[in-house]
């Protein structure tokens, strides 16, 4: 068979893996040529590998008040993610970082405290990780990276094997910002700016003041002013003064939204 040939029998086996979703809040399409089952069950073994690599922090406060923010955030994105099995975990390391995966691990640096320290801004951050992982970010950059490296391994190769190459530990560890290899893999503007505003929209669901959000923000733009090396949080997603003008655009509508938490009004008593 020649090349060509093996490039399109290669395009199609990518194409028999791939699906449509859509993603929740701002309801954009998008297609993932990236096996969801597998991506989820790579993220959990390397959340649970982070966990025995990193020291886990024992300060109670901390902890409570992740959990606590974590159950909130977690149930208002129920729909999002209704197969995730939800831990939430403070890693004792000194960098501003948090980071969520698919199948709903989530880690939160004591760094990050420097720059979000009461419920409202640690929900504003963990929002913005979990958005991340449902408008599914992850699964786009990787499918990018696939589709290069199918071309790529196609032409190198000469069409000695047809077939997509895999996932790798390595991809996917760079993929979530936990590895250095981070260069190619900083999250793109248009997906920060979408995880800042399905972010906003999930906090203030939960009840949080979506407010938080521009303050943490800011704080981290100051730390990185005072600091030689960027937060590592900066280096997967890039800050701008755009991030801040789209967040305060879409205030008012994050208010509305707060007011009709059930957190904020209490449940409701039936007569
Ligand atoms: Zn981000």
């Amino acid at each position: 068979m020649n090349i060509p040939a093996r490039l399109l029998l290669s395009a199609l086996a990518a194409l028999a893996l791939s699906s449509c979703y859509q993603v929740p809040v701002t309801g954009r399409s998008a297609i993932s040529l990236v096996d969801d089952k597998e991506l989820t069950k790579m993220s959990i073994t390397m959340f649970d590998d982070e966990k025995r690599r990193t020291k886990v922090s024992r300060d109670p406060a901390r902890i409570a008040q992740l959990q606590r923010v974590g159950e909130r955030i977690s149930k208002v994105v129920f729909w999002d993610m209704p197969d995730a099995d939800w831990e939430f975990v403070v890693f004792d390391r000194p960098e501003v970082n948090a980071f969520a995966m698919a199948g709903g691990k989530v880690g939160v640096y004591t760094g990050l405290y420097k720059v979000a320290k009461t419920d409202d801004e640690v929900a504003a951050v963990i929002a913005h990780e979990i958005a991340h992982v449902t408008a599914k970010h992850v699964h786009e950059r990787l499918s990018r990276e696939l589709a290069v490296r199918t071309v790529g391994a196609v032409g190198m190769i000469g069409g000695a094997v047809a077939g997509a190459p895999g996932l790798t530990i390595d991809m996917l560890g760079a993929a979530y910002g936990l590895t250095t290899e981070l260069g190619g893999f900083a999250y793109d503007r248009r997906a920060e700016k979408e995880a800042d505003y399905i972010g906003l929209m999930y906090m203030a669901r939960a009840g949080y003041d979506p407010q938080a959000a521009i303050r943490v923000m800011e704080a981290l733009d100051a730390t990185s002013a005072n600091e030689p090396m960027p937060p590592a949080f900066l280096s997967t997603h890039p800050t701008g003064p755009e991030r801040i003008i789209q967040l305060m655009d879409a205030m008012p509508k994050a208010l509305e939204e707060m007011e009709k938490s059930s957190y904020r009004t209490g449940p409701k008593i039936v007569k």
